[in-house]
């Protein structure tokens, strides 16, 4: 009876969700661990951009 895939938490911490993207409340904690991962928001920024380099950047307006 029970119709849940399970999808890992997008905070990486390893737990299933009912079939979005975050636990509860996880999606709080993808901030912190960006900054912990990259430093600080910047450097995530920083490295954000350089990875998107050569994309086709998404449409505005
Ligand atoms: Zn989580």
């Amino acid at each position: 009876m029970t119709n849940n895939k399970g999808r890992l938490c997008g905070c990486r911490c390893g737990d299933t969700t009912a079939g979005g993207r975050f636990l509860p409340g996880h999606d709080a904690k993808i901030v912190p661990q960006l900054e912990a991962d990259h430093g600080s928001m910047l450097d995530f920024w920083a490295w954000y951009e350089e990875a998107m380099k050569g994309q086709e950047p998404s449409k505005r307006c």
